[in-house]
């Protein structure tokens, strides 16, 4: 055995390959795009050591945002993991994207990670889009610490936030440091549970110097620590014994008391600082190993043996092992890697995997730890940890990997059908195949990105999100893959189902000379709610059609569903009954009746009053004051629907609404002139609604009279 072989993990005192793993912590750190999410991660970073340089957002050089595109566009997409080491604990960080269109990263990311940071901005508070990230971690229930940033800025308001926290978020928001000083002078943070006043002294703040505290300091300290107090008081008995004898509590208790509310989410610390001038980053690494939980904090998770059998697994080494991947990424040195929470067992390096939704075993070639800027080949890799592995062939999001002989599978991750297609097309004729690959790999990396090929003109067809989905797809082609492209205009992927029910018969007979074909059924059809998807139900009696007929009249209906009736958008939401049917001795084969499946299928959606459907988006607009009525104007003529009026904390209004996608086109430009820049929007897709009758007749004219293609 070498020599370097992993330390067994069982009472490992330091931390190096083997952490105990009450000293893991797998967190996210979660904000409204702008609130300093990234400057905040990579100070984490630097301060762990991993990073030796620090680089700001604005000159590109922030770790995180490791993607060349991302920093352009100053947004982080793309979830990784990244580990730091601090106070002997292991913390992995996982990013968690602040972008509204890509909330299905953030939840993704909320599957895995075991606690939460949530920055806030001081001067804009609780934004509308801190919201949406706070309302997913409650889904998740996973516990959370508030960091309110930029105490610098000019109307920076640490108590303001502190109160819409609880007022907005109806979080239990307790304070556990009190700001010194504010804006331009703010200079550090006193520790409630202390009562130490702490300065960050030299321009990195990598120099953290206790400090006396003046009287109304001190008086609002005390202030906030009662408040503290009375709270761990309710909570936690150890704390209530002393403080209710008026003794002064031990801080251990304090901290006890702190990490007990803390994990089980009953409250939520709230510490301050200010990231771009290094001021509180120390005091909010120690706060997430004294606070956030471990992976033996949080409850056993749980998953599927086979269908219907529920079963768990606990956060222990010695249990069978079980993983979700939750990232699939390319790799220049490893092909493809998978990002992988262990929720169970050990994995070492060359041992089979299985993954039930493959139904087979992958061998894991190597096990990597990422840090900023390395990584790190490990042996083994134990429950509660979080790391990248390479040579799993097939796997994708969203996939369990656990013991062959301890099946489980874990509720897999669901992704929102693409909404918005554009044609792609590489400039020479030599890069076509190289296209094809790439968009292979970037689909396998994203579950929201989708790539065909249109089987009337051959044309590559990308599907996404949004148009900001597709504009970084091909930004990718041409960055990471060197492939020029040219993309065609984005087209709203519409879908049809029908309004009313029908009924209709399909007859495939064919015979003329030797063995015929010959298939017949009887289908109703019934529209279904939205999201339902498609159901089949055969109601045949006595066997008027064998089995085997019966599937091959279920795939006919199915073939039929891909292109429908209206304008050849794939048909959802129906319900398809098979009631009756004939069958010739010899005549009948599967292909007979997968004909008659498609042609009374055909028939019915005809018969079943067909409408289109549209993608609706719903949006996020911030504006000043100034330009509300405008910004709201504008929706209004682009058929949508303003549900809420808000104010932010700065003073903004805040717009949130429906409007359908088809009117989206473009609203980046248009609202920037509405606005002279200064409003922000987001959007995401929401539901499908019928599209109103004029515009139906527009899209099924347009695809009746002459096939345009997708560009
Ligand atoms: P993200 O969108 O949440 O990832 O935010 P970034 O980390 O990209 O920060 C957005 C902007 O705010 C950048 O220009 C940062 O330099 C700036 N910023 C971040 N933290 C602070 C801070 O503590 N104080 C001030 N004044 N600006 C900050």
């Amino acid at each position: 055995m070498s020599a370097q072989k992993a330390t067994k993990r069982k009472g490992a005192q330091n931390v190096g390959h083997a952490v105990p793993i009450d000293r893991v912590r797998n967190i996210g750190i979660a904000a409204h795009i702008d609130a300093g999410k990234t400057t905040v991660s990579e100070r984490v970073l630097f301060y762990t050591g991993r990073t030796r340089k620090m680089g700001e957002v604005h000159d590109g050089a922030a770790v995180m945002d490791w993607m060349a595109q991302e920093m352009e566009r100053g947004i982080t997409i793309q979830s990784a993991a990244t580990t730091a080491e601090w106070r002997n604990h292991r913390v992995n960080v996982i990013d968690t994207p602040g972008h509204v269109d890509f909330t299905v990263e953030v939840e993704r990311s909320l599957r895995v990670l075991d606690g939460v940071v949530v920055v806030f901005c001081a001067v804009g508070g609780v934004q509308p889009q801190s919201e949406t990230v706070w309302r997913q971690a409650d889904r998740y229930a996973v516990p959370r610490m508030a960091f309110v940033n930029k105490m610098d800025r000019t109307g920076a308001d640490f108590h303001n936030v502190l109160h819409q926290i609880r007022e907005r978020l109806g979080a239990r928001a307790v304070a556990i440091q009190v700001p010194i000083g504010s804006e331009s002078d703010f200079q550090g943070e006193v520790d409630l549970l202390e009562m130490r006043a702490f300065i960050h002294a030299d321009e990195l703040g990598s120099q953290v110097i206790e400090s006396e505290m003046n009287d109304d300091l001190r008086i609002t300290a005390e202030m906030f620590r009662e408040q503290l107090l009375e709270t761990l008081a309710e909570i936690s008995d150890d704390v209530a014994e002393y403080y209710l004898d008026g003794r002064e509590v031990p801080v251990e208790l304090l901290r006890a008391g702190v990490r007990k509310g803390c994990c089980s989410g009953e409250i939520v610390p709230v510490l301050c600082g200010t990231a771009l001038r290094n001021k509180g980053i120390q005091p909010l690494l120690d706060a997430v190993v004294h606070y956030l939980p471990s992976p033996l904090d949080r409850p056993a998770v749980t998953g599927e043996e086979r269908p219907g059998k529920v079963v768990s697994r606990e956060a222990d080494d010695s249990a069978p092992f079980s993983g979700l991947a939750f990232k699939i990424q390319s790799d220049d040195y490893m092909g493809q890697i998978a990002y992988v929470r262990i929720y169970s067992g050990t994995l070492h390096a060359g041992d089979q995997v299985y993954v039930p939704r493959l139904d087979r075993k992958l061998r894991v070639q190597q096990i990597i730890r990422m840090h900023a800027n390395s990584r790190e080949q490990l042996e083994e890799a134990y429950a509660g940890d979080i790391v990248a592995l390479g040579g799993l062939k097939g796997i994708a999001t969203g996939d369990t990997l656990c013991d062959s002989k301890n099946p489980i599978s874990y509720e897999s991750i669901e992704f929102p059908e693409p909404v918005i297609s554009a044609a792609v097309e590489a400039k020479t004729k030599a890069d076509e195949e190289k296209l094809v690959q790439a968009l292979g790999r970037l689909a396998v990396e994203d579950p929201t990105f989708h790539v065909r090929i249109d089987s009337e003109t051959g044309q590559t067809i990308i599907s996404g999100m949004g148009e900001l989905h597709l504009e970084i797809i091909v930004d990718r082609l041409s960055r990471e893959h060197g492939l020029e492209v040219t993309k065609g205009n984005p087209q709203v992927s519409y879908r049809e189902t029908i309004s009313q029910a029908a009924k209709a018969e399909g007859r495939f007979v064919r015979q003329t000379g030797g063995r015929g074909a010959y298939g017949h059924v009887l289908l109703e059809v019934e529209p279904l709610a939205s999201g339902a998807g498609i159901e089949f139900e055969n109601a045949t009696v006595g066997g008027v059609i064998p089995a085997e007929f019966v599937r091959a009249t279920e795939k006919g209906c199915r073939d039929a569903l891909e292109s429908g009736v209206l304008a050849g958008y794939e048909v959802v939401d129906v319900h398809i009954r098979l009631v009756d049917g004939s069958t010739h001795d010899v005549d009948s084969s599967d292909m007979a009746f997968r004909a008659a499946g498609s042609i009374a299928l055909r028939a019915a959606l005809d018969k079943g009053a067909p409408v289109l459907k549209e993608p609706i988006m719903s949006i996020e607009v911030v504006t000043p004051e100034e330009y509300l009525g405008d910004v709201m104007a504008d929706i209004q003529t682009r058929r949508g629907q303003i549900e809420e009026l808000g104010t932010t904390a700065g003073g903004s209004r805040c717009i949130r609404g429906f409007v359908p996608l088809r009117e989206m086109f473009g609203y980046a430009t248009d609202i920037r002139g509405l606005t002279q820049g200064r409003a922000t929007y987001s959007m995401e897709p929401h539901s499908y609604q019928v599209v109103p009758e004029k515009i139906t007749q527009e899209i099924v004219g347009r695809a009746r009279g002459q096939y345009q293609p997708a560009s």
